[in-house]
């Protein structure tokens, strides 16, 4: 069956009163080609697990399921059981689950739906993801797992951008800084609007994000790391003196020095700092003021 087609589609989505919820980011893929694509620049192999996010009507389940050992594909929408069954019924290497990707643990899950021994088995993820969740989708990934492998993941073109975008750019900022925190990323393609139904208002594209296998940095001082990049992409506007100013609550004169010496001008906007500067900055920030700043 060929789920890509608009007719076909169509045809599912009429007969099983599908009425795509916005709230959830319901768009359908339509195009053979890009189906195609994504999955070929997911490089699975037969001996594969990959976890799908938002299944939808199967469409990409299909083609990932093809060239995979298995797949699990997990969906909000339980009211989607049904064209599933039908969409997937001939194939026997997938299975779903009906939850909210951001509150189940997808490594039991996947140990689960295929009995696997081994509770550290490797796995990707492929997935043309809500949109609307996009964030929150790829921190859960990279902060609460261990085992994947990478993400080759759709989303808004306009957030792929903000995730590889470069210092001194408007589009860099939190999102960047903070993924390039855990993991590397590789812009694949971009996907025109027309490839849905229901067509969206934006454009998408496909990123495929690596996680950082051991761990590049290895912070004694995440949480202060973490709070700074948060505090200076809120004050995009200021200067990194105003900005460490008020994150640390001590007088400008005494942060310009402590810039000084780290070699940072602290007459940059945080748009201009790389992440190794913020990690410096966070690093070296004593725990007690009074250890060196006095
Ligand atoms: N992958 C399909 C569908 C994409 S639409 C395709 O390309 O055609 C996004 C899908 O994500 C929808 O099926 C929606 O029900 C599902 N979804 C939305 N929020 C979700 C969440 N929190 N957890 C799991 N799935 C979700």
């Amino acid at each position: 069956m060929d789920i890509s087609s608009k007719t076909t589609m169509k045809e599912m989505i009429s007969k099983y009163n599908i009425y795509p919820h916005k709230k959830w980011g319901q768009n359908f893929l339509l195009d053979k080609n890009i189906l195609n694509k994504i999955v070929e620049l997911s490089r699975l192999t037969s001996e594969d697990y990959v976890i799908e996010i938002g299944p939808g009507l199967g469409t990409l389940t299909r083609e990932i399921a093809n060239r995979s050992k298995g797949v699990l594909a997990i969906d909000i929408d339980s009211s989607l059981e049904e064209v599933l069954k039908e969409t997937l019924g001939d194939i026997n290497n997938t299975r779903l689950k009906f939850a909210d990707i951001l509150k189940v643990n997808i490594e039991k899950e996947l140990t689960n739906a295929f009995n696997l021994t081994d509770s550290n088995k490797t796995y990707k993820v492929c997935a043309n993801i809500p949109y609307n969740i996009t964030t929150p989708i790829i921190f859960n990934l990279l902060e609460n797992y261990c085992n994947m492998e990478y993400a080759v993941l759709m989303m808004q073109k306009e957030v792929a951008l903000r995730i590889k975008a470069l210092p001194g750019s408007k589009a860099y900022g939190l999102l960047t800084v903070m993924i390039q925190y855990y993991a590397n990323v590789e812009y694949l393609m971009d996907v025109s609007r027309n490839c849905f139904f229901p067509r969206p208002e934006v454009d998408s594209a496909v990123i495929k994000i690596i996680p950082h296998r051991p761990r590049k940095f290895k912070l004694k001082k995440e949480d202060v790391f973490k709070s700074l990049v948060r505090r200076a992409f809120q004050m995009r506007r200021k200067t990194m003196i105003n900005i460490c100013a008020v994150e640390f609550g001590v007088e400008k004169e005494k942060i310009r020095e402590y810039l000084v010496d780290l070699d940072i001008d602290g007459n940059k906007r945080p748009e201009n700092l790389t992440i190794h500067n913020f990690i410096s900055i966070a690093e070296n920030w004593p725990v007690a003021q009074e250890e060196n700043l006095n």
